[in-house]
C-alpha cells in the first residue's frame, strides 16, 4: 500500500503516524510545503510574548524524528500542485530546486489546513501587516516586535487576535483591537464575553467594537489603519486575525466535491467524493454534532483525531467520525472563556426551541482559600432537557466544567443527568454540589416548573405597563451598591412578613446576586399565591448584559 499525505502538521502528521502503527509495510510519504512538520500552531502567540522562550519548543517533532521513529518518507518544502485522479498520481514541486515530479498513490490523504484571510482592503499589502499561521509568520512578527514597536493594531477579536493582543501587552506594546462585531470572541454569546472585554480594558488594551478597517497606508511612523468610522490609527505592526478559509485548491482542481463555504466534502469515514482520497482537518466540512448541519470548525483537536480516523479507514477499519461540537477555550490575561456545542445565537438562527440558565458558582468550595467565581451558561432542549451547549468564563475551573459538559453533549445527556453527575470533590478542587450539578439543578427546576425564570433581556423588552414588578431580595447594602433600575428592595429574610407590600395583579421578577436567594424568594411567592419568577443568574447576569466597555 502506498499512501501519500498532503500537509505535515496536525491532521497530516497524525494520519502518518497512525498509518505506520497500523502497517509496517506501507510506503508512507508526507509532503509539507513549509520547512517544518508537526509544529505547535497553538503555541505561536506565546512565543511572541516570550512565555514560550525557545523556538525549538514549538517543534513538536522534526522530519528526522518522523523518519527514524515512524519510517516515514518526509518531504518538506514540497508543494503538491495537482492530483490526477484517473492515473492516481500527484504532481509535486520541490521548492528548493523548483524541480517538478510525479508520485503515484493507492490512497491519498489531504490535510492542507486553512489559510488566514487577507481581505481585499485597499493597502492590504503595506509592509508591516501580518497574519499568523506558521513559524515563518511568527518569526517575521517577532523580529518586528524585537526591533521596537510602539503600537500594534490587531484586526479581529477572535481567539488568535486576543491571544496575540495579550502577548503584545506582555511585551509592553500599546495594543488596539478592532472588531467588526459588537463583541469580542464572536463564537460566544455576547454577554458571556463581557468579562473578557473588561479584562482587556483593565490591562490597557483599547477595544474598538463594531468597527472595521477599510484601508491601510504607509506612513513615516509605520502604518495608518483607516477605520470605517473615519478614525485613523497609527501603528508599526498590524495583525489580521479575521478568520481562515479552507485550502481547497487541490481538491477543487481535481473535481472533488466542496461545500458552499469551500470545505472539502467528506463522508463519516472522512472519504472525499473520490473513495481513494481522504481529507481531514481545517480543510474539510464536518457535521455539527448538535445541529446535524454541515459546518467548518478549524480546531486542533478535531484535526488530530480526524487524521487518526482517516488512517484507520485507509486500512479498512470502518471507523466513523462523529462530528465536531466546537469545544474551544481561550485564556485572555486573568480570564478563561470556553465553550462547547451550540451557542444561543446559533440556536436562535436555527429556530431550535431551547431554554437557558446561568449560574455563578465558585470553582471550588467557597470556604477554602482561593475560590474564584465563574459564570456558566447552559443551553438545553426546552422539551427533553438534552444539553445543547455551554459557555463559561472565569479565572479558574472553567476548563474542567466545559470538558464535562462537552462529554455530556457527546453522550446526548440531559440536564437531569447533570443533576446526578458524581464528580471529584475535596474543598480545594470542587464543591459537594459541583457547578455542573448546580447548573443541572437550576435547569431541571426550570423544566419541572419548580423554578420559573425570567431573563434579563425579557425585562427590558416588555412595554412599560406590562413590565414585571422588580423585587431585589438582597441586603440593603448590596442594593445600595447597585441594582436594576426600578427595583424595590425587600431582603429575602424579611420577605414572608412583608408580602402585603407586593402586587397581586403583576408578575414579580425577583432577583438576588447570583440567583440562589432569588430562587428561594420565588418559591415563597409562588406558594403564597403570587405570580413570580426568578431573574436567572441574578444581578450578576444582569451586569453581563450591561458591559462597561
Ligand atoms: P495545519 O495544521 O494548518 O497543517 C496544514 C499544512 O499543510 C500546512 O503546514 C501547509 O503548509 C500544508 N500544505 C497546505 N497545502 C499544501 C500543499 N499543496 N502541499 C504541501 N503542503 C501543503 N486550535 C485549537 O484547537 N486550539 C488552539 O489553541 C489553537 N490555537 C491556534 C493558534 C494559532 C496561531 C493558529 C494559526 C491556529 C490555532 N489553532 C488552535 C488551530 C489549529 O492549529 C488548526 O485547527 C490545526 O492546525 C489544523 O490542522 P490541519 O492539519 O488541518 O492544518
Amino acid at each position: 500500500m502506498k499512501i501519500l499525505i498532503v500537509g505535515g502538521v496536525a491532521g497530516g502528521a497524525s494520519a502518518a503516524a497512525r498509518a505506520r502503527r497500523l502497517s509496517e509495510d506501507a510506503q508512507i510519504v508526507l509532503f509539507e510545503r513549509g520547512p517544518d512538520v508537526s509544529f505547535a500552531n497553538c503555541g505561536l502567540p506565546y512565543y511572541v510574548g516570550g512565555e514560550i522562550a525557545e523556538r525549538e519548543k514549538l517543534l513538536v517533532t522534526t522530519p528526522e524524528r518522523l523518519r527514524s521513529r515512524f519510517k516515514l518518507d518526509v518531504r518538506t518544502r514540497s508543494s503538491v500542485e495537482a492530483i490526477d485522479r484517473t492515473a492516481k498520481k500527484i504532481r509535486v514541486r520541490d521548492l528548493a530546486s523548483e524541480r517538478q515530479y510525479e508520485e503515484t498513490y493507492d490512497k491519498l490523504i489531504l490535510a492542507p489546513g486553512a489559510a488566514p484571510l487577507r481581505p481585499p482592503i485597499p493597502g492590504i499589502d503595506t509592509p508591516g501587516i501580518f497574519t499568523l499561521r506558521n513559524l515563518q509568520d511568527v518569526d517575521r512578527i517577532k523580529q518586528r516586535v524585537d526591533q521596537g514597536v510602539k503600537h500594534v493594531v490587531v484586526v479581529g477579536a477572535g481567539f488568535i487576535g486576543l491571544e496575540l493582543a495579550e502577548n503584545f501587552v506582555r511585551r509592553g506594546i500599546a495594543t488596539t483591537v478592532v472588531e467588526l462585531q459588537d463583541q469580542v470572541l464572536p463564537p460566544f454569546d455576547k454577554e458571556m464575553t463581557t468579562p473578557i472585554a473588561e479584562t482587556l480594558l483593565a490591562n490597557g488594551v483599547t477595544v474598538l467594537l463594531g468597527q472595521s478597517a477599510d484601508g491601510f497606508e504607509e506612513s513615516p511612523d509605520g502604518i495608518v489603519v483607516r477605520l470605517k468610522s473615519g478614525q485613523r490609527l497609527s501603528a508599526q505592526l498590524v495583525i489580521l486575525g479575521v478568520g481562515v478559509r479552507p485550502e481547497n485548491k487541490l481538491a477543487v482542481d481535481a473535481g472533488l466535491e466542496v461545500g458552499p463555504r469551500g470545505g472539502i466534502r467528506v463522508n463519516e469515514h472522512l472519504q472525499t467524493s473520490d473513495p481513494d482520497i481522504f481529507a481531514v482537518g481545517d480543510a474539510i466540512e464536518v457535521k455539527d454534532v448538535v445541529s446535524g448541519d454541515q459546518t467548518q470548525v478549524p480546531l486542533a483537536g478535531p484535526a488530530n483525531r480526524q487524521g487518526r480516523i482517516a488512517a484507520d479507514n485507509v486500512f479498512g477499519r470502518a471507523v466513523r467520525y462523529r462530528g465536531t461540537q466546537g469545544t474551544a477555550i481561550v485564556g485572555v490575561f486573568d480570564q478563561t472563556a470556553a465553550m462547547t456545542g451550540a451557542s444561543e445565537k446559533a440556536l436562535r438562527r436555527a429556530n431550535r426551541p431551547f431554554r437557558k440558565v446561568y449560574v455563578h458558582p465558585t470553582h471550588h468550595a467557597g470556604y477554602y482559600p482561593g475560590a474564584e467565581a465563574m459564570t456558566l451558561k447552559l443551553l438545553f432542549d426546552s422539551t427533553t432537557g438534552r444539553v445543547l451547549g455551554a459557555q463559561a468564563v472565569g479565572r479558574a475551573g472553567v476548563d474542567k466544567r466545559i470538558d464535562v459538559l462537552a462529554v455530556a453533549i457527546q453522550a446526548e445527556m440531559t440536564v437531569f443527568d447533570l443533576e446526578e453527575m458524581e464528580l471529584a470533590y475535596a474543598p480545594q478542587y470542587g464543591s459537594a454540589k459541583d457547578p455542573i450539578n448546580m447548573a443541572g439543578f437550576v435547569a431541571g427546576g426550570l423544566l419541572r416548573g419548580d423554578h420559573p425564570q425570567v431573563h434579563v433581556e425579557a425585562l427590558s423588552a416588555a412595554p412599560a405597563p406590562e413590565q414585571d414588578f422588580l423585587l431585589d431580595v438582597r441586603t440593603p447594602q448590596e442594593f445600595e451598591s447597585g441594582h436594576i433600575p426600578g427595583a424595590v428592595n425587600i431582603p429575602v429574610d424579611g420577605l414572608r412578613s412583608r408580602l402585603g407590600e407586593l402586587p397581586r395583579d403583576r408578575k414579580i421578577a425577583a432577583y438576588c446576586q447570583v440567583g440562589q436567594r432569588g430562587y428561594l424568594a420565588t418559591r415563597i411567592l409562588l406558594q403564597s399565591g403570587f405570580s413570580a419568577a426568578n431573574i436567572g443568574g441574578g444581578y450578576k447576569t444582569y451586569k453581563l448584559f450591561q458591559p462597561s466597555a
